[in-house]
């Protein structure tokens, strides 16, 4: 349940709040919003509890019930927008922000130039692959420990901040030496340890929409990246699996106006993972933004044809640099600036 105190309601108040909370087992998180504080009362029983437990104690102005799985990415616990600051660029305030770069790191080479291009249209953050959760085990599995030197290199030479996968959640404090930003995949939304262990980092962290999931059931994911006292959480819509097949997965558009409407996290999309073939990706980029999305995923690679990984889908330069450009005029166009 989620306890609104007073505007103006003292420390002391707040403090009968934590400790009526405390009393009872119950876990508690705090949002000390700019107006009123919240907290929220979390625990496996509080359904059973009365909400006068809270209501009658000094600086309480309502108790509200949530009844939806998720309670701390909801808007009712925190009815502000979060944005998440990354080495000062802002996710989830008015500019649009684009990462891009190879699905995978392939070798020095390869990394530098995708991060010169990458620079050179714009874009604030290069991602890359060092850890690829692969369909087969036969594929490449990515650098690993090398992989996240070299972006570690690209983004000293590059002055851009780095995103990059974590599979493993014993790799968690091993990627967050290197990376700005982790990254959960599709593929490991639901995977919990992973996530509680990410909670505990307190990196920024992106969470891919698992492509089977809910909006729902991926808020819920979410919170368990919260509860731990990380609150830098960054979702990112990357399409869903349905009858569909002339693209690789199904982008949900609608699912940007949805978390906007129930959640205040900031969303991006990743366009690249949706539509599967670079020809198709650059009209489903502009339509996420149109729709309210915060910012992009993209893959682009210095030369698709010779990629390791999802070249099929990677932008070449040029066509970068070309949708860099016409990202602008749907930013304006829907009141964001880029
Ligand atoms: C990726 O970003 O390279 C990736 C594997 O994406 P997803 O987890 O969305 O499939
Ligand atoms: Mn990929």
């Amino acid at each position: 349940m989620i306890v609104e105190m007073r505007t103006g309601a003292t420390q002391d108040e707040v403090n009968g709040v934590i400790e009526r909370a405390k009393a009872l087992n119950l876990e508690i998180q705090l949002n000390l919003g700019t107006d009123k504080t919240v907290v929220a009362i979390l625990g496996s029983n509080t359904g059973q509890l009365s909400t006068d437990l809270f209501g009658v104690l000094p600086g309480v102005e309502q108790v509200v019930r949530i009844m939806k799985p998720y309670k701390l990415a909801s808007r009712e616990f925190k009815p502000h927008n979060t944005v998440v600051s990354v080495n000062g660029i802002e996710i989830g305030g008015k500019a649009i922000v684009v990462m891009a770069g190879p699905c995978a790191v392939e070798n020095e080479q390869q990394l530098m130039e995708a991060a010169r291009i990458v620079k050179q249209s714009g874009a604030q953050i290069l991602r890359g692959g060092a850890f690829k959760p692969r369909t087969s085990p036969f594929s490449f599995q990515g650098m690993e420990k090398t992989g996240l030197e070299l972006l570690a290199r690209a983004r000293e030479r590059m002055g851009l901040s780095v995103v990059t996968e974590v599979v493993d959640p014993h790799d968690v404090s091993l990627v967050s030496k290197y990376a700005d930003i982790l990254q959960v995949g599709a593929r490991n939304m639901q995977n919990f340890a992973l996530l509680t262990k990410i909670g505990k980092s307190k990196r920024p962290v992106i969470l891919k929409r698992g492509f089977s999931c809910t909006v729902t059931e991926w808020l819920a994911a979410a919170d368990y990246v919260l509860a731990e006292g990380n609150s830098q959480v960054i979702l990112c819509e990357r399409g869903i699996r349905t009858f569909e097949d002339s693209v690789r997965f199904s982008l949900d558009i609608s699912s940007i106006p949805v978390i906007k409407k129930f959640s205040h996290l900031p969303v991006i999309v990743d366009p690249s993972h949706a539509a599967g073939h670079y020809s198709l990706v650059p009209a489903v980029a502009k339509a996420a933004i149109a729709a309210g999305a915060d910012g992009l995923l993209v893959e682009v690679h210095p030369n698709p044809k010779e990629a390791l990984v999802d070249g099929l889908q990677s932008l070449t330069p040029s066509d970068f640099a070309r949708l860099m450009k016409e990202i602008k005029s749907v930013a304006g166009s829907v009141g964001r600036s880029f």
